[in-house]
């Protein structure tokens, strides 16, 4: 059988490739490991609660009337309006243990106002820092849009913009571009406290803030601000099926349970793909939903491929998973004192000390980071309970080298951890816990299949932040669109992988 394209893995990135080539009339075949559409974009039952395995805030989406560039592609993928949507109020609440709490409302007027009446003394530093943070992505806005514009022959823009012009065109991306979130805050701010209610970011990339990149922080700031985070009825499972019936629809099929094996090529060009039952599809093109390590190393298996892969990929880190309680309680959020749906507690104010914690087992110090989607969404469980996920960052390292006994016992306690580090601050909460789940990073392996239960794919620090991603495919016919190569996170994996498509129809059309 030959298709146009192969699609591996219905994450994110996969699932919005495959709905772009169908829309565009493309004989697509997407081959999926798990029985259902999503990867991290999933949830799952237990007793009357459906919990959400990753999506805590949408970025993008914007208004109706003044939509973001996410809805806009939900539009195009005649998506929008099949999902209800849910505006989260607050972008996160900061609890520290001295019992300092601050939660910073999604609106930049309003963030400035309750920042300035906590922190008085540090009022001009905070309008300074917000002007910088919106100039810098009005900045890269107008970057993005001068690249794309220069579409004629490669490396065009970097001939028109010399160092001293693009100083001159973009001062604020110059001075900042390239510096990490902790030095752009020491350079703004002397509270550590007023630093974490602006940084909290970095756990949506899973590196601290000595290697965050500011670049990223501005414009997750700037973007969750502007067009507002949200959440949607039913869990980010609504939008993976959405996607998997556009795909459906348009004559696209998707074949769960049933992986990809090999890629394979003949004379240094993809040629096509074996699943996992053996079958042979023959196609033009594949797009890669997984990691490149699992597509060169487990999938293509050419020893030329893996050489040039080793060395092409050798500047990048696995990234961080995560350890995740998913609990149903048996009371509303208020009971227990949850008022923000996104809560960051810390042990420590030093988050670059407490992230050190990440490489170990046990999340006693780690700053743990809670979710009740009940806050938003009343609807999201049965009247009168409540959904909460709360957990830390951890590398999968150390768990994948537990044997079978000692896992079940180190994932009960690190979950009983948790449990306790919560009842400090929502005092109760244990006598009111009538389902609980537990993922670790081995969790994440098993179910996303990434390389050491990685959810945010390579580390995005400043060495591979949005200017040196490998995207570079290393084998003809062959490319990515996940979040191993892009910002990780729901949407820009969306919008990644709808330009990656436009980028194969555009290249089809020059053939
Ligand atoms: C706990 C957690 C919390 C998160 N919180 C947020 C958040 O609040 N906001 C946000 O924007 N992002 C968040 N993220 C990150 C976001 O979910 C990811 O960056 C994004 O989903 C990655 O999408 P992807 O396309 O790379 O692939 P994934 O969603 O990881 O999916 C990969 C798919 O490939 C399949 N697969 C693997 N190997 C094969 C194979 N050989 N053949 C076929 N199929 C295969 C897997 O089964 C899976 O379905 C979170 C992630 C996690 C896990």
């Amino acid at each position: 059988m030959h298709y146009d394209y192969i699609v591996i893995g219905a994450g994110n990135g996969g699932l919005s490739s495959a709905a772009k080539l169908a829309l565009n009339g493309k004989k697509v075949l997407v081959l999926e490991k798990h029985n259902i559409p999503g990867g991290c974009g999933t949830t799952f039952r237990r007793g009357r609660f459906e919990f959400e395995v990753a999506l805590h805030q949408l970025s993008s989406m914007g208004s109706l009337e003044n939509p973001g560039p996410l809805r806009e592609l939900f539009r195009q993928y005649g998506i929008e309006d099949k999902i209800e949507w849910v505006p989260i109020k607050s972008l996160f609440k900061i609890n520290l243990p001295d019992g300092f709490e601050q939660s910073l409302p999604a609106d930049r007027k309003e963030a400035e106002e309750v920042l300035c009446k906590r922190f008085p003394e540090e009022k001009q530093n905070i309008l300074n820092y917000f002007e910088t943070v919106f100039g810098f992505d009005c900045e890269t806005e107008r970057f993005l849009k001068m690249q794309a514009d220069s579409t004629g022959e490669p490396g065009a823009i970097r001939k028109s913009l010399t160092k001293t012009l693009f100083r001159r065109k973009f001062p604020v991306l110059a001075k900042y571009g390239l510096r990490s979130t902790q030095e752009v805050l020491d350079e703004f701010f002397q509270s550590k406290e007023l630093q974490l209610c602006l940084n909290a970011y970095w756990c949506f990339m899973g590196v601290p803030p000595e290697r965050f990149p500011f670049s990223i922080l501005a414009r997750c700031t700037a973007i969750y601000m502007t067009d507002k985070p949200y959440y949607l009825k039913g869990g980010s499972q609504v939008i993976s099926q959405a996607l998997a019936e556009v795909i459906s629809e348009n004559n696209g099929i998707i074949k769960y349970n049933c992986g990809a094996e090999e890629i394979i090529v003949e004379n240094g060009t993809v040629v096509g793909v074996v699943d996992e039952e053996g079958n042979e599809y023959s196609c033009d093109i594949v797009v890669s939903g997984i990691s490149p390590i699992d597509t060169y190393f487990k999938l293509i298996r050419q020893e030329n491929t893996m050489i040039n892969a080793k060395e092409y990929l050798s500047g990048y880190k696995v990234g961080i998973s995560a350890l995740t309680c998913f609990i149903g309680l048996d009371c509303p959020p208020e009971k227990i004192g949850f008022t923000d749906s996104f809560n960051l507690i810390y042990a420590d104010t030093d988050c670059n000390e407490a992230f050190q914690n990440s490489y170990n087992l046990m999340p006693d110090k780690d700053p743990i980071i809670t979710t009740c989607y009940t806050i938003d969404d009343p609807t999201v469980s049965p009247p009168g309970t409540s959904v909460i996920t709360a957990g830390s960052l951890k590398y999968g390292k150390p768990w994948m080298e537990l044997s079978i006994d000692e896992y079940y016992e180190t994932k009960y306690k690190a979950a009983n951890i948790i449990i306790n580090r919560l009842e400090e601050k929502f005092h109760g909460i244990r006598s009111h816990i009538e389902e609980i789940e537990v993922a670790t990073p081995l969790t994440h392996m098993r179910y996303l299949n990434h390389p050491e239960g990685a959810i945010y794919g390579f580390e995005q620090d400043l060495k591979s932040s949005v200017y040196f991603f490998p995207r570079e495919s290393l084998i003809k016919n062959l490319t990515f669109a996940n979040g191993w190569v892009n910002i990780c996170g729901f949407g820009p994996n969306y919008m990644y992988a709808s330009s990656v498509v436009d980028e194969l129809l555009s290249k089809e059309g020059r053939k």
